[in-house]
């Protein structure tokens, strides 16, 4: 049995206040999903007043990028120490938004995945493709491309502690969501690989989310897919009542 996970990505949305009240809402209906993990990723000014506000309840912290060195000259980047350090427990990696607007390549994903299990953080690495690459039949090259790059050189062991959301790029943010269908092949695609790679156990138990344009009004159609093990959101994810409705996902 997979655990959902519902996790929000603030993006570059939201003070230390607002992120500190948002969390205090939210615990109680955290308390409540009993069926789901449930995951939030404020910027990282907002991390350690969101992690105090957070401790305790059911509510985990991601941050939203990380560097792979410990420590070092690269301004403006911050390191996995300082993400545990201000209370986070798992680290996005390779998002669309970071691709696209700063060139991240999949071997930067690799070494910042490599980075975060060693730290013991839960890298949630993402993958998709555009809508060019779609409509061009590219979608399987592109996952492939993504998943074997981004995750080369993890053994099954460390790949058992990763999760993997599949974000299709013309989805994010567009209010244009993939069907329950395509995203399930998506995912189904993305687990055969995770077979070939790693293993058939390894492949039952990863956790693929999907990501893009998710809210309260479609998700419930895509977590009645088998292969869907949950969503991370953007957008829907930054207002109490649409969070709310989305931990509270009709289920079963
Ligand atoms: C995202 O930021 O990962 C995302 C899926 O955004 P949205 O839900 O707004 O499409």
């Amino acid at each position: 049995m997979r655990k959902p996970v519902i996790a929000g990505n603030w993006k570059m949305y939201k003070t230390i206040a607002e992120a500190v009240d948002f969390i205090e809402k939210i615990k109680p209906v955290a308390a409540q999903a009993g069926h789901c993990e449930v995951i939030v990723a404020p910027p990282f000014t907002a991390l350690a007043a969101a992690a105090a506000a957070a401790k305790g309840s059911k509510v985990s912290l991601a941050a939203q990028n990380c560097h792979w060195d410990k420590e070092g000259a690269h301004t403006g980047d911050i390191s996995i120490g300082m993400l545990r350090n201000a209370g986070c427990r798992h680290v996005i990696v390779g998002h669309s938004e970071r691709r696209h607007d700063c060139g991240e390549t999949d071997e930067q994903v690799n070494k910042k995945v490599k980075a975060a299990l060693a730290a013991g953080l839960t890298p949630i690495v993402c993958v998709g493709e555009t809508l060019a690459e779609r409509e061009n039949g590219e979608t399987e090259k592109v996952l492939e491309r993504q998943f074997t790059g981004g995750l080369a050189g993890l053994t099954p062991a460390d790949f058992s502690r990763i999760m993997i959301a599949y974000e299709p790029v013309w989805a994010i943010g567009t209010g244009r969501t993939a069907t329950p269908e395509m995203a399930a092949e998506a995912h189904g695609f993305l687990r055969a690989l995770a077979r070939r790679e790693f293993g058939e156990s390894e492949a039952d138990g990863v956790r693929i989310l999907y990501g893009g344009s998710v809210k309260p009004d479609n998700i419930g159609g895509l977590m009645a897919q088998e292969e869907i093990d949950g969503a991370l959101v953007g957008g829907a994810s930054l207002k109490v009542d649409s969070f709310t409705a989305l931990l509270n996902y009709p289920c079963g």
